[in-house]
């Protein structure tokens, strides 16, 4: 019998947790594939371990790896990705904006071959304006900056067969990173599924705007090299720019006598230095990524685990307990 691990991140969803596992456990109980359930506690500050643990005591299928403080919802992912066992690993939010009713078409898709089962969400419910707008505005840029392709509105809620797994455990390890971009750009047979995202049952978003902002950020730099060539083009434009402008002050010269030298010095500096500022400030953000890939930290600490026997450690990943 093949199994099927779900991934589930948790930060702070103790009022969301019993409904969830509700929801997921009434699905998982009636497939053909054996499970586990593998929730990956992101540091909550709320009473979502002991939630945790008290499902983990009653149903051996529940297990927990805890971590040491907050790590993000991807360093989660890839934890969850890590310790996972199953033959198909799939990837939720603990909300139950993903709904546990797409599970069995995931499986499905897994039985027919496909490799990778990335859900597409054809409404957010939850989303306002601003997320919706930005979100689409997201996706069209990093289409335009690189060379891989990504699905517009596809989700941290996704299926990967054990072969992708091991491609995303040992081959990804980056520190600033964009799982769902991997996972699309892996390869192998892939499949989309669309799902309507629900309402949050608790509890609230951990996205803030400013999170996400700095997220899109990241995700550019990571997956594109373009705006290091920013500095060619605005060399370039600066020049012609300013070879327009000696042509209109010597003709101003030859047609009043005397050239408008003010103007003319403070609009090319306050360009010039804008322009300069800019590029410093992209390869700052380069600099800063390869500092960070440079010291090579942990993606995340494990405190501690629980019904997990296997270890799993990956190179300096998670201290776990034996
Ligand atoms: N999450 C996490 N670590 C974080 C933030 C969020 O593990 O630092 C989890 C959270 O518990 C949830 C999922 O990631 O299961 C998605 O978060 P959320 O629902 O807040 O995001 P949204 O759906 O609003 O984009
Ligand atoms: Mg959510």
């Amino acid at each position: 019998m093949k199994t099927v691990t779900v991934v589930v991140s948790v930060y702070n969803e103790e009022q969301a947790l019993p409904e969830f596992y509700q929801a997921v456990k009434k699905v998982l109980d009636k497939i053909s594939w054996d499970h586990e359930l593998l929730f990956v506690n992101d540091g909550s500050r709320d009473g979502s371990l002991s939630v945790l643990e008290r499902l983990a005591g009653q149903d051996e299928r529940v297990k927990i790896v805890s971590f040491s403080r907050n790590f993000g919802h991807e360093a989660a992912m890839i934890a969850g990705l890590d310790y996972s066992s199953g033959d198909m690993v799939i990837c939720m939010d603990a909300d139950l904006q993903h709904p546990p009713e797409c599970i069995p078409a995931i499986l499905e898709a897994a039985e027919e071959g496909f490799d990778v089962v990335n859900m597409v969400r054809t409404r957010n419910r939850s989303a306002g304006l601003l997320k919706e707008v930005t979100s689409v505005a997201f996706y069209r840029l990093i289409n335009l900056l690189s060379d891989v392709e990504f699905e517009a509105n596809a989700s941290d809620f996704f299926g990967v067969s054990r072969k992708v797994v091991e491609v995303l455990r040992n081959s990804y390890r980056e520190k600033v990173r964009f799982l769902r971009g991997y996972v699309q750009n892996v390869g192998f047979r892939k499949k989309n599924l669309e799902y309507e995202a629900g309402v949050r049952v608790a509890g609230e978003s951990k996205y803030s705007i400013r999170k996400l902002f700095a997220f899109a950020v990241n995700t550019i730099l990571c997956f594109s090299n373009l705006p290091l060539k920013l500095g060619i083009y605005a060399g370039i434009f600066s020049g012609a720019l300013g070879f327009a402008v000696m042509i209109y002050t010597v003709w101003t010269w030859i047609r009043v006598g005397t050239p408008d030298g003010y103007a003319t010095i403070v609009v090319l500096l306050c360009f010039m230095f804008a322009m300069l500022f800019l590029i410093v400030g992209i390869i700052g953000e380069y600099i800063a990524i390869l500092f960070a890939e440079l010291k090579d930290r942990p993606i995340y600490i494990v405190d501690r685990t629980e019904n997990i026997h296997q270890n799993r450690a990956i190179r300096s990943e998670g201290n776990l307990t034996k």
